[in-house]
């Protein structure tokens, strides 16, 4: 059977080179045109395998699904060949996302990242794989930031938050208490052993500059391995996006503006397998005798930002583009936009404003991005 299969092959085979003038053996002329025929019967071979495939592959449509997590709304928009595989798809996600919240929140008292807060001082306590990798990421920050971003900012933040509720500021002796409990460099990490260790009793971390953007990567990986390709994650000012939607070059992302991120844009990125994340005082902030207060601290002082300012950092991953967006915020378009340069795909857009008026400046790779801005 199979032989007489393959005979037939290779009789339709030589039926196929005879009618094309073409001969294996002896025929040196023929042998001249074969470089110029194969490549075009590889293209059509290719084009018949496209149209087959589309043929086959069924329609995808666009679902969207929203829930709160982290003190924000994760949205996400998939497309997908059927309702329930898209509604399995965003629960096995969101389920992954409410997880990483309850390890990662500083809220909760029996959050995995508390524990290491009420243990400082202590031996070093081992972590799951996951809060690891984040403390990681924000050590590696830290130092590339020259301190701008810091997460053991922790006690300086709960002065901060109170100050937001109170609307008065936070009582100087208690702040530079607070101070003394804060500084990078006394969280130590043992990849050996996976634990960490607090140098003083009191410190806290505070995850809420860089888990969101974690978070979001974290979804869109378990999206993928739902053979969900084609998705946007998105938690408050922190998005991820996967592959384009269907017949497009990426998905529109809008620029939040400097007052609000509900304002129209007036900018919008094309992005595709990229993250885009958003800081600056627009949502949070309180205004103390006449001076504004962002949520964002300068680990150096210890006091809240003043001045307005909104940083829009795109990079490779959601993790990334969060933690630089909250350091730029710190460092200013100057050494922020230094920062940006010197990380690998990331670009910048950095609005802030003077008595002077609004003032926007940009990283170098963000003017090459395909977008749409006045
Ligand atoms: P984001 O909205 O991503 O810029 O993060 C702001 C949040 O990060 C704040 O609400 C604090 O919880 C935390 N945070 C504030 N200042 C810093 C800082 N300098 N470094 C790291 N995290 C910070
Ligand atoms: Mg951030």
């Amino acid at each position: 059977m199979e032989r007489a299969a393959v005979g037939k092959l290779s009789e339709e085979t030589r039926c196929l080179d005879r009618a094309m003038g073409l001969s294996w053996g002896r025929n040196k002329p023929a042998r001249r045109f074969l470089p110029i025929v194969l490549p075009w019967l590889a293209a059509i071979f290719y084009l018949l395998t496209q149209i087959h495939g589309r043929a086959l592959s069924p329609k995808l449509e666009r679902f969207e699904f929203c829930q709160g997590h982290m003190g924000t709304q994760f949205r996400m928009i998939l497309y997908a060949n059927s309702a329930a595989g898209a509604q399995a798809a965003a629960e096995t996600a969101f389920t992954r996302i409410a997880q990483l919240d309850l390890m990662m929140s500083d809220y909760l008292e029996d959050s995995e990242l508390t524990a290491v807060g009420r243990q400082a001082s202590g031996p070093p306590i081992p972590v799951c794989e996951e809060l690891f990798r984040v403390l990681k990421k924000s050590q590696v920050m830290s130092k590339r930031s020259q301190g701008a971003f810091d997460i053991t900012v922790g006690p300086v933040v709960q002065l901060w938050r109170r100050a937001r509720r109170t609307a008065e500021l936070p009582d100087p002796a208690r702040l530079s208490e607070a101070m003394a409990l804060t500084g990078h460099r006394k969280m130590h990490l043992y990849e050996q052993t996976r634990s960490v260790r607090l140098a003083q009793s009191g410190m806290r971390l505070d995850l809420g500059g860089i888990a969101k953007g974690y978070a979001a990567d974290e979804a869109i990986v378990l999206l993928k391995k739902r053979g969900i390709t084609r998705a946007l994650v998105a938690a408050g000012g922190d998005i991820v996006v996967a592959e384009a939607p269907p017949g497009t070059e990426g998905w529109v992302i809008g620029v939040a503006s400097l007052n609000s991120q509900d304002e129209p844009s007036a900018c919008h990125l094309l992005l595709r397998h990229s993250a885009v994340s958003t800081s600056g005082d627009a949502e949070q902030h309180v205004t103390i005798g006449g001076i504004r207060f962002s949520h964002i601290i300068n680990p150096k002082t210890g006091m809240a930002l003043t001045g307005r300012r909104r940083v829009t950092v795109v990079a490779r991953d959601g993790i990334t583009a969060d933690a630089l967006a909250t350091a730029l915020c710190v460092m200013g378009s100057v050494r922020g936009l230094q920062l940006i340069e010197t990380t690998s795909g990331a670009a910048a857009q950095f609005e802030e404003e003077s008595e002077t008026g609004k003032r926007t400046t940009i990283s170098r790779r963000w003017s090459a991005f395909p977008k749409s801005c006045p």
